[in-house]
Order: structure tokens, then sequence, then C-alpha cells
């Protein structure tokens, strides 16, 4: 798994509500954000290592070749979550907002990486 750049994704995270609507209309917005921080842009298979799964109606992503399920949020906070990207976004947005001082390394830590 190549290792996101937190800084710069944090950097990009919304700073104001228009923004965050902005950038996150949907879950599919969110989930593209989400690729790019857990997976650094590529979801790969987590048993075989195949670079192109392909996604799933329930949200987790299939193998072709060995039919593994990567679930997006494995080994994370969000793990097993069946709620949408976008709340738990939105949630982190109101927690950087009110609690000033949510530097790259607590994102990292929030969201359940280890550093
Ligand atoms: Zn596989």
């Amino acid at each position: 798994m190549s290792n996101p750049d937190f800084e710069r994704l944090w950097r990009e995270f919304p700073k104001t509500l228009p923004e965050f609507e902005a950038a996150f209309p949907g879950e599919a917005a969110c989930r593209a954000y989400w690729i790019e921080v857990r997976f650094g842009g590529l979801v790969a298979c987590a048993r075989c290592g195949y670079a192109q799964p392909y996604a799933r109606s329930n949200g987790r992503y299939e193998c072709p070749r060995c039919h593994y399920q990567t679930s997006l949020t494995a080994g994370t906070v969000l793990q097993g979550t069946r709620k949408p990207l976008k709340l738990w976004f939105r949630a982190l947005w109101e927690l950087c907002v009110h609690k000033q001082g949510v530097s790259a390394k607590d994102l990292q830590r929030i969201l359940g990486f280890g550093s």
C-alpha cells in the first residue's frame, strides 16, 4: 500500500461549509477522497494485490482474480459502519472547525491509520 501524503490532503480538506459542500456533494466524491487518503488513489485487492478490483453495490470492491472482497474502511475507525462516508466527513469537518489545532497527524489518528 502506498503512503498517502497526509499533509497535502489535509491542506486540501475544506475549511468552510460552502467549501465542504462543494468538495463533497455526494458519496462518490467522498469515496474518491477516501480512496486517495486510504489507498493513495488506487484500490488494490487486499489479498493478491491485483490493482483493479471492481466496485460492488454494497460499497465493497471485489477482485476479479481471486474474488476477495476489499472493504474501503477495513482497519480504520470506520470499519463495519453502514453510515455514509459523507456523514463521517461532516463529523470530521465539525471537529476541525470547532476544535482548533487539529493537525494532519490528528487526522491520521482519527481515521485510524498508524503513523
Ligand atoms: Zn485478489
